[in-house]
C-alpha cells in the first residue's frame, strides 16, 4: 500500500470510494452537505423505472450519468476536504423539497411531509410537540404497550417524549419481538436493509444490504437501549388478560410474572403483539407417531447438530426459502416439500456485504446514509403497486393485468434460465398464481443452486401423513428422515390471540371478531375504548414502503389521540362502529382489486374465511394521510368521571 492510499482523503482514495458510491443519494447528501445546488443538475436524475424486479443499478442512471456524477462528485468532495470539512447550514423548505424532487421526482406535493418524516429532516420533525407535564399538569395517565418488538419499541420511545408514563410487556427476556425469536440458519432481511430502519434511529453502518438477523437483533437491541427504554420494559412478563373498566375508564391488565400475576390498572393499552408471532404447525395425520427431532422455524433447536441427518423441510415461504440454502450442505440428505412455489426478485446483491469504500462514505459524508436510506425507501414505495392491481377485464389465468403479466413474465424468464438444465425442477418452481399473490421473495441464485445439489430433492406431491421414521406423501411414497422442520409459518390472522380482551360492556374482543379481525385504520375497535393496535389488522405490506414506517405512523397516530383526550379532558375515545364498518368495507374492496386479494392461492394474507385480513391494499401516501391526525368524527367521546353503564 502506498503511504497516499493509506489516507481515506487523499484523491486516489476518493476516486476508488467513488467506483462503489450509490450516486442519486450521494448528489443530493453533497448538495446538502456544500450548499451548491448545481449537484442536483435535474440533467442527471435518475429516471427511476419502477419494474416488475429489482431497482436497477444507480436507480437507471445512464453511463454517461454515472460519469458525470462521480466527475461532480469528486470535485464536491475535494472542495468539503479543503475547505476543512464545513457544513452548509440546515436546508430551508425550498432547498429541501429540491433535494426530496432530485430523487422522487414523481412525488406530487401531498408526498413532502411523509418524504419529511422518513428523512427525519428538519431532525425530529415527527416528534410529539406536546409534553404530558405541559399540556395536562397533574393529570395522572399510564399505558400499558404490549409487546416490545419493533412497534412496541417506537411507542415506547414516542411515550417518553411526550413525557407519559408508561410500561412495556415482554414476554421474552429481551427485546426485537420476531427478530429475537427467529434465530435459523439464514434468517436475514429480505427487505433492503436501510428502510428497514426507523426514521428516528437511523443507522449509517449496515453490514449488508439484507442484513443477517444478528444485525437486525442487534439494531432493536441498541435502539432500545440508547434511547432509555430498557427501565420501562417488564421482561418475561406476559400479559394474559385486558378489561375495561367502564366507571373510570380504566382498563386492568392482568399478567403474569415469575413471582406470580399480577393486576394493574391503565388509562390506555397498546397492542404491539405483531402478526407473526405464534408459529403454525399443521395438523398432520400422525404427527405424534414420528420419533425423530421435529420443530418450527421460529423455534430453532441449536441444541440439535443437522451433521449428516437426513431433514425434510416442509414449507417454501420466506423462512423455509432462507433456512434451505443454509442447512443443505451440512445435512445428508434434504428433502422440501412444497405445495406452492415462491415467486422470487432476481437481486444479485442480496446476500453480499456493502463494500468497505461505501461503507466508509456513509460514515464521513454527513447526511449520505440518511438520503440512501430515503433512495431505498422511495423506489420501493408506490411504484410496484401497478405490477400487483387488478385489471377487471383481464380473464389470462396466472395474472391479474398486462403488467402482472408481464412481472410474471419477467420473473419466469428468470427461473427459465436458472434452471435451464433441470427440466425436472423447472416445471415445480414455476409458480402458477399471480406474482403478487403471496409475499415475493428475493434470490441471487441461491435458490437454484441449492435444489440442483445432489444432496437436495424437491417434493411436490401432498404430504398425507407422518409416520415413525418420516412423511409419506399421497402417492403413498415414504420419505424417511431424522429431522422434519416446519417452514410453516405463523398464525398471522389470529390477532392478540394470546390475550383476552373484554371492552365496555363486557364485550369479548374475540368474540366480537369471530376469526376475522377488523380495525379502524388497524388500530381502533369499537367498543373498546383507548384500546389500540400497533401492526394490526390490515396493515402488512406487500409491495410498497415498509411496514417499520406503519408502525411509526400508527404510533403517532396513538399520541396524537392521547394528546387529544389529555387537551380535551376526557377519559378515553372509543371507535365508532359506522366508521368501522365503512372502512372495512373499503378495506375489502380495495383488497379485492390486488393480487393477493383476487388470487385464491392459499397465503397469511388471509385469515380462514379466506379474507385479506392482514395486509393494506391502497398507496402508501392514503396511510399517512388517514393517520396524520386523529378524526374525532370517527371517535365517540368518554368523558371523564362520568360512569357509563358496564
Ligand atoms: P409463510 O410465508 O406462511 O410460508 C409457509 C409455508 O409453509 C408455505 O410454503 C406454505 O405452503 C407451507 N405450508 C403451510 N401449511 C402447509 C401444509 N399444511 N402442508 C404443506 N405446506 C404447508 O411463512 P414464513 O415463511 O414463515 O413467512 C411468513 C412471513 O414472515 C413472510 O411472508 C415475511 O413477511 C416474514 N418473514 C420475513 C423474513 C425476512 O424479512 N427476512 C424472513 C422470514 C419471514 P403454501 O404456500 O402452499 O401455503
Amino acid at each position: 500500500m502506498t503511504p497516499q492510499s493509506t489516507n481515506p482523503w487523499s484523491d486516489d482514495a476518493l476516486l476508488r470510494a467513488l467506483e462503489q458510491a450509490e450516486l442519486p443519494s450521494l448528489l443530493v447528501a453533497l448538495c446538502q452537505l456544500t450548499g451548491d445546488t448545481s449537484l442536483i443538475d435535474p440533467a442527471l436524475r435518475p429516471d427511476i423505472v419502477p419494474s416488475a424486479g429489482a431497482i436497477p443499478p444507480q436507480g437507471g442512471m445512464t453511463a454517461e450519468q454515472q460519469l458525470k456524477a462521480r466527475e461532480i462528485s469528486f470535485c464536491a468532495l475535494r472542495r468539503y476536504r479543503d475547505n476543512g470539512f464545513s457544513v452548509a447550514a440546515e436546508p430551508d423548505q425550498e432547498l429541501l423539497q429540491r433535494l426530496m424532487s432530485f430523487i422522487a421526482a414523481e412525488a406530487d406535493d401531498t408526498y413532502l411531509p411523509l418524504l419529511s418524516h422518513e428523512l427525519n429532516i428538519p431532525e425530529g420533525v415527527s416528534d410529539p410537540d406536546w409534553n404530558l407535564a405541559e399540556l395536562a399538569p397533574g393529570r395522572q395517565f399510564r399505558v400499558a404497550v404490549i409487546g416490545a418488538g419493533m412497534s412496541g419499541v417506537a411507542a415506547a420511545f414516542r411515550l417518553k417524549q411526550a413525557g407519559v408514563d408508561f410500561v412495556v410487556f415482554e414476554k421474552n427476556p429481551s427485546v426485537g419481538g420476531t427478530w429475537y425469536e427467529n434465530s435459523y440458519p439464514g434468517c436475514r432481511l429480505d427487505t433492503h436493509n436501510f428502510a428497514y430502519s426507523y426514521s428516528f434511529a437511523q443507522k449509517r453502518d449496515w453490514p449488508y444490504h439484507y442484513s443477517q438477523r444478528d444485525d437486525i437483533f442487534g439494531y432493536f437491541s441498541s435502539v432500545a437501549e440508547k434511547k432509555g427504554l430498557l427501565d420501562s420494559i417488564r421482561f418475561e412478563t406476559t400479559v394474559l388478560s385486558a378489561a375495561y373498566r367502564a366507571t373510570d375508564s380504566l382498563w386492568a391488565l392482568r399478567y403474569r410474572t415469575a413471582d406470580g400475576e399480577v393486576l394493574e390498572y391503565f388509562n390506555a393499552v397498546i397492542s404491539a403483539v405483531g402478526q407473526l408471532n405464534n408459529p403454525m404447525i399443521p395438523d398432520f395425520v400422525g404427527a405424534n407417531k414420528f420419533t425423530g427431532e421435529a420443530w418450527h422455524t421460529a423455534a430453532w433447536r441449536h441444541d440439535v447438530d443437522l451433521k449428516g441427518k437426513r431433514v425434510a423441510v416442509i414449507g417454501a415461504g420466506a423462512s423455509a426459502f432462507q433456512v434451505i440454502p443454509a442447512i443443505a450442505s451440512e445435512v445428508d440428505h434434504l428433502t422440501v416439500f412444497q405445495r406452492n412455489a415462491p415467486w422470487m426478485y432476481p437481486t444479485p446483491n442480496y446476500l453480499e456485504a456493502i463494500p468497505l469504500e461505501l461503507s466508509w462514505l456513509f460514515d464521513v459524508i454527513p447526511f449520505y446514509a440518511r438520503w440512501f436510506r430515503f433512495f431505498q425507501f422511495w423506489t420501493a414505495v408506490e411504484g410496484r403497486r401497478r405490477f400487483v392491481t387488478v385489471d377487471p377485464e383481464w380473464s389470462k389465468a396466472g395474472s391479474v393485468s398486462a403488467q402482472n403479466e408481464h412481472m410474471r413474465k419477467n420473473l419466469t424468464s428468470y427461473l427459465e434460465e436458472q434452471f435451464a438444465e433441470r427440466p425436472d425442477l423447472l416445471t415445480k418452481v414455476i409458480p402458477t398464481y399471480p406474482p403478487g399473490a403471496k409475499r415475493l421473495l428475493r434470490d441471487d441464485g441461491t435458490w437454484a443452486r441449492t435444489l440442483k445439489r445432489p444432496n437436495v430433492a424437491l417434493e411436490t406431491e401432498a404430504i398425507a401423513e407422518f409416520y415413525e421414521h418420516g412423511i409419506r406423501t399421497a402417492d403413498g411414497v415414504e420419505h424417511e428422515v431424522d429431522v422434519i422442520i416446519y417452514g410453516t409459518g405463523f398464525t398471522a390472522s389470529d390477532f392478540l390471540s394470546s390475550v383476552s380482551v373484554t371492552g365496555v360492556a363486557g364485550r369479548d374482543l374475540h368474540e366480537y371478531w369471530a376469526d376475522d379481525a377488523r380495525a379502524y385504520l388497524g388500530i381502533s375497535i369499537p367498543g373498546f375504548p383507548n384500546l389500540f393496535c400497533l401492526y394490526g389488522p390490515n396493515t402488512n405490506l406487500v409491495v410498497n414502503g415498509s411496514i417499520v414506517l406503519f408502525s411509526e405512523l400508527a404510533v403517532n397516530y396513538v399520541l396524537d389521540a392521547i394528546s387529544g383526550l389529555l387537551r380535551r379532558d376526557e377519559a378515553a375515545i372509543d371507535c365508532r362502529q359506522d366508521i368501522y364498518d365503512a372502512y372495512n368495507r373499503q378495506i375489502d374492496e380495495g383488497n379485492g382489486l390486488m393480487a393477493w386479494g383476487a388470487s385464491e392461492v392459499s397465503s397469511w394474507y388471509k385469515n380462514k374465511f379466506g379474507r385479506v385480513s392482514q395486509n393494506w391494499p391502497f398507496p402508501l401516501i392514503d396511510y399517512w394521510s388517514a393517520t396524520s391526525s386523529v378524526d374525532r368524527e370517527a371517535y365517540d367521546s368518554v368523558p371523564l368521571r362520568v360512569e357509563r353503564e358496564a
